[in-house]
């Protein structure tokens, strides 16, 4: 039976971290997969995390099953984290996840359940795994143009023009904050637009939430979300705790289903502790207990804020040092974009061939699309970077 399978495409972007292992070249920088990193490549455990994990070995006394649609400390922590004052427990479901992967695909999911019909419309581009989980679904996609491939920022105009052609019924995926793998973001007079779009069609948002924290903000980065949250009456929010907490291989995440009143939340909620069980049973436990207890103790909370506010401003660091550094080498302000860029990522807008050259030349591994992480550099790759992106003719 096994053998009838179809040979898998592999994850383009796990593959090129194989191929970077395997590189034996010295000086290779590795600036492909969505992973933070200090400065001298590690992958650290923030310091509140490690304190909380220390607390609960002290005190928990058994694994037996948690709850099946997740803790209530670990949904309400995440419900105010996301919507801060916005958030209204009493019609909002809540779900841990897998990961924020798992909650996008249980609201794929939720929303299916809700409508066979359903259409998903995601930006162009978007992080690949949204397409390739939809597609796998046999979800029809429908693309929204996005990204200006000349001024590397966002093409609005055109963005909402394609989003007004949804329909009551439809999803309209957006990021957060931070997308991947532009870095080009909407700012908050753009997002009050999209939610005018999302009044007259009558599609639900599906907010996709990874990476708060890591551009403007906990805050700031929220702030698009938050607006949506209040204006548009149904709203699905899949957030990932993978990249704020540093807590990856934990596999924490959350779906909200913002709801008009107590009945919706109610069928919804049970929709949805009925994905988990169908899924995989109940979520996994470790890393929302993380979660929840940094959040709720005061402490662990300032610290963890301080500690992610250093990994962001070191970001936004590298940021303007790259792109000082270009327009040094270049002589332009054409490179400007990616001190406007948000987030972990930029798509510099160079050619596979660019980047091929990048690669075999100078060692530096980004995706094929250009997509760059940010986190991958440091002060002494930035400078042989920019004159790798300079000699490839980008
Ligand atoms: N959404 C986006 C846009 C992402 O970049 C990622 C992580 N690469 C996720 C969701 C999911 O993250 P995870 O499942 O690791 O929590």
């Amino acid at each position: 039976m096994l053998g009838n399978l179809k040979p898998q495409a592999p994850d383009k972007i796990l593959a090129l971290m194989g191929e970077f292992k395997a590189d034996p070249r010295q000086g290779k920088i590795d600036l492909g997969v969505g992973v933070y990193k200090d400065a001298t490549g590690h992958t650290p455990i923030m310091r509140a995390v490690l304190e909380a994990e220390k607390r609960m070995l002290a005190t928990e006394t058994t694994k037996t099953y948690a709850g099946l649609s997740g803790e209530p400390d670990f949904q309400k922590a995440m419900g105010e984290m996301i919507l801060a004052d916005g958030y209204k427990p009493e019609t909002t479901a809540a779900l841990a996840t897998v990961g924020g992967t798992g909650a996008i695909r249980q609201a794929l999911e939720l929303a299916r359940m809700a409508n066979p019909d359903l259409r998903v419309f995601v930006s162009d581009p978007t992080w690949p795994n949204h397409i390739s989980i939809m597609n796998f679904m046999g979800l029809p996609v429908v693309t929204y143009r996005y990204f200006d491939n000349d001024t590397r920022a966002v093409n609005f105009e055109a963005m909402v023009e394609d989003i007004s052609t949804a329909k009551k019924g439809d999803v309209v995926l957006l990021h957060g904050c931070c997308h991947n793998p532009t870095g080009a973001n909407l700012n908050i007079e753009q997002w009050a637009e999209v939610a005018s779009i999302l009044e007259k069609t009558g599609a639900t948002p599906l907010i996709d939430l990874a990476y708060q924290g890591f551009g403007d903000g906990l805050e700031e980065d929220a702030a698009g979300t938050r607006l949506i949250a209040s204006r548009i009456p149904e709203v699905l929010i899949a957030a990932s705790c993978s990249k704020n907490f540093g807590i990856y291989r934990e596999r924490t995440g959350c779906l909200l289903a913002l709801c008009t009143d107590k009945a919706t939340k109610d069928l919804a909620q049970g929709a949805m502790a009925f994905l988990n069980r169908q899924t995989y049973s109940f979520p996994p436990f470790h890393g929302a207990k993380i979660v929840a207890t940094v959040l709720n103790d005061a402490d662990l909370r300032a610290d963890w804020m301080a500690e992610l506010e250093e990994v962001r401003g070191g970001m936004l660091r590298l940021r303007t040092t790259l792109a000082n550094e270009l327009r040094d080498l270049s002589g332009s302000d054409r490179f400007g974009f990616i001190a406007e860029h948000r987030g972990m990522f930029s798509r510099l807008g160079a050619s596979p061939e660019q980047v091929a050259l990048m690669k075999q030349e100078f060692g530096i591994y980004m995706v094929g699309d250009s997509r760059l992480n940010i986190a991958g550099l440091n002060d002494e790759t930035v400078p042989i970077l920019a004159r790798a992106i300079i000699e490839a003719g980008v």
